[in-house]
């Protein structure tokens, strides 16, 4: 673990460099307070600071202040040195947003224990944050292809229908997939379907994207016009239907059907007003025969 240790006695930060490396720490050093808050800015910054409490440019508790103004995601575990022992700067000190407070001159034990102390408290947050943003993604991802869900494609689609600019959904669904349940069964068809996102994913351009709207029906948002939405919808079909798709030593010849909507700039129109139009697209383009596309009425 990185660890930035900030004091202007040239003896006391070479003491503390040198033995927290041979703890194993990574370390960064600064004789200076304002250096101490440049480095703790940095994206990269360490998790773990040791700041000496009178240095040149700005005190430690000024610096810790500055970072709990900040308000660093993730947390940056502040640790106080101080020749001070008097029980208000002890409070001093905390107050200003310090995690923990160790007296010069330290015992090397003691400093050891509290930065251990500190990296739990790092370790701890690290796995918080993991999990949420497991959670995150699974609350806006579908299992099984990996695309957005229904609930974060319909956001952003809201999203993208509350501004003013061109907004164009394609609404697409697989053609005869029960039969590719009944005839090669369930896990199968989810071979399938994750073929199809696989390739759907590869033709999308950047800020196009795609979520599952249903069992085998997906919707796609992009930015584009009407023509150029066919455009892109027609190359999906093409995508998918070029090329038979594997399932274990077998091939399997699929196809989908698309239906595209368009709220064209400064007109209005609400989400639900335009996935409505896409899917009667949809199911004109499967009475029509299927694998094609066929542009809403507006
Ligand atoms: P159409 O061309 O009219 O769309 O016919 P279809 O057979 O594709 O339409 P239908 O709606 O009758 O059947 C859709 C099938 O999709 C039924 C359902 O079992 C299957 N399905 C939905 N979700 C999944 C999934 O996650 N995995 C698998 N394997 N099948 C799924
Ligand atoms: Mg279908
Ligand atoms: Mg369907």
């Amino acid at each position: 673990m990185r660890i930035l240790i900030a004091d202007d006695s040239n003896v006391s930060r070479h003491l503390l460099e040198s033995i927290v490396r041979k703890w194993g720490y990574e370390v960064i050093t600064t004789a200076d307070g304002s250096q101490a808050w440049e480095e703790l800015q940095k994206p990269d910054a360490p998790r773990l600071a040791v700041l000496d409490w009178m240095m040149p440019g700005m005190t430690g508790p000024e610096v810790c202040r500055l970072v709990r103004e900040k308000g660093s995601d993730p947390y940056t575990y502040i640790l106080l040195l101080t020749s001070r022992t008097q029980k208000e700067d002890v409070i001093e000190g905390m107050n200003s947003g310090a995690d923990d407070y160790v007296v010069k001159p330290f015992d090397q034990q003691e400093l050891n224990v509290r930065l251990r102390a500190g990296r739990r408290i790092i370790d701890l947050q690290d796995q918080l944050l993991r999990a949420q943003a497991a959670l995150r993604y699974q609350a806006t991802h579908d299992a099984l292809t990996g695309v957005y869900n229904r609930g974060r494609i319909t956001e952003l689609i809201e999203a993208s229908v509350a501004g003013v600019e061109t907004v164009s959904v394609i609404m697409l669904d697989l053609d005869r997939f029960k039969q590719v349940n009944d005839t090669h069964g369930h896990a199968a068809g989810d071979v399938v379907l994750v073929a199809a996102m696989e390739r759907l994913g590869a033709a999308l351009g950047d800020g196009e994207m795609i979520g599952r709207y249903g069992g085998e029906e997906f919707v796609v948002l992009t930015r584009r016009g009407a023509s150029e939405s066919m455009e892109l919808a027609e190359a999906l079909r093409q995508r998918i239907a070029e090329e038979p798709i594997a399932i274990g030593e077998s091939v399997l010849a699929v196809t989908a059907s698309f239906g595209v909507a368009v709220r064209e700039a400064g007109r209005s129109g609400s989400a639900s007003d335009l996935l409505r139009e896409a899917d009667d697209a949809l199911y004109q383009a499967k009475r029509d025969g299927r694998n094609r596309v066929v542009l809403g009425r507006g």
